[in-house]
């Protein structure tokens, strides 16, 4: 039986993502081919890079407006260095925004290439919340900041205004929720969190930040090459840009980000409600820096984990177990996470309710 599905990463897809893709695996668009045995320049792959490109600029509302969105492969965290070395100047510095694991990764990189102002920081709260009072030094090549803290359950509900090109890890709520996404000059994203197989990362860049940082770049790092050549600078990870393009054809059939995000609000409301309701958990973010992605919460009384794990796992619930640095549980909500799911784990708090209320009256 399928199970409800609480991943942090790689997580659910789109049932139809899974069934597709697996059918392309076999014979893909009736050529009597597989898409892992064909070229990456044949005319059918092709389309299909083409096609997953725009439909990414055209989700994000950035068509037309000097975007390029490219399918790279490394992960999030080969961006992490990619971005200073294309955007930092020689002797230049960058500012980036401390609100967790990953961007403490992002911001390790940098100092590999020049001066990294750290802007502020909440690791001292356990990043329990997004700073908001600093000031991004106008001198900086970028500002770089991280939308959703996978890992914490904190996402940043606005980003700061500035004149420096601002640069976004959304690996975990990219299309998720509507954004101005013209505030962005570059937006990248691990494909495995919110859009399909894990091997591929989108990358969203604004083409006139490019070729300003004066370094040498090699050929592999270096956006401007992988935009000439249409994304396919190297052979590209087909397979997973294929469950992409297949992921974003489902969002833009459920009526786009707009459409998913009221599920995706609907989502969490009935969690974090429950959270707040059951004298038995604690949410571990501070309230108004909620993710809507991920839901990280506690038990009061660690004596009830037994119960609560043996509930959760009875109701066919996986992947909830928290990340080992905020412990607890984590839950998280992605797009292809029906709402039934979550109505399932919010009954099997409930249950748990009652089952500590029997067991008190017993002892
Ligand atoms: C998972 C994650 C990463 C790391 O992604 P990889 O693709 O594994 O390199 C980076 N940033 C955020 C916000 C993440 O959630």
């Amino acid at each position: 039986m399928k199970k409800h599905n609480y991943s942090a990463g790689p997580c659910i897809l789109p049932q139809e993502v899974f069934e597709k893709s697996a059918q392309a695996v076999l014979d893909f668009n009736n050529s009597g081919l597989s898409i892992l045995e064909i070229s990456h320049r044949s005319k059918d792959f092709v389309a299909v890079m083409d096609e997953a490109r725009a439909l990414v600029l055209e989700l994000l509302g950035l068509e037309g407006k000097g975007y390029q969105a490219l399918f790279l492969q490394g992960g999030a965290s080969l961006e992490f260095l990619m971005v200073p070395q294309n955007l930092m100047k020689v002797d230049g510095k960058a500012a980036y925004l401390d609100t967790g694991t990953w961007a403490n990764n992002a911001i390790k990189e940098a100092k590999l290439f020049g001066e990294t102002v750290v802007v502020a920081s909440s690791a001292a709260e356990n990043y329990n919340y997004i700073p908001t009072e600093y000031t991004i030094p106008a001198e900086a090549s970028y500002f770089h900041c991280t939308s959703n803290n996978t890992i914490f359950g904190t996402q940043m509900k606005s980003f700061p205004k500035t004149d420096i090109p601002v640069v976004c890890d959304m690996s975990s709520d990219i299309f998720s929720r509507s954004l101005d996404f013209t505030q962005f000059d570059l937006i990248y994203a691990g494909a495995q969190k919110n859009m399909g197989a894990a091997g591929a990362t989108l990358v969203v860049v604004k083409e006139e930040i490019l070729g300003k940082s004066d370094r040498t770049i090699p050929s592999i790092l270096d956006y401007e090459k992988h935009i000439k050549a249409e994304s396919m600078y190297n052979t590209p990870s087909v397979f997973a840009v294929y469950t992409c393009l297949l992921t974003l054809q489902w969002l833009k059939n459920q009526g786009g980000i707009a459409a998913i995000e009221k599920i995706n609000e609907s989502k969490a409301n009935l969690l974090y409600n429950e959270i707040d309701r059951n004298p038995l958990f604690i949410g571990t973010a501070h309230t108004k820096d909620r993710s809507i992605m991920n839901a990280t919460f506690l038990l009061v009384d660690e004596k009830n984990q037994e119960a609560f794990d043996k509930l959760w796992k009875e109701a066919g619930i996986s992947g909830i177990a928290g990340h080992r640095s905020v412990g607890g549980y984590r839950a998280s909500m992605y797009n292809a996470l029906p709402l039934e799911s979550v109505q399932v784990l919010v009954d099997v708090m409930k249950k748990l309710e009652v089952v500590v209320k029997q067991n008190e009256v017993t002892v």
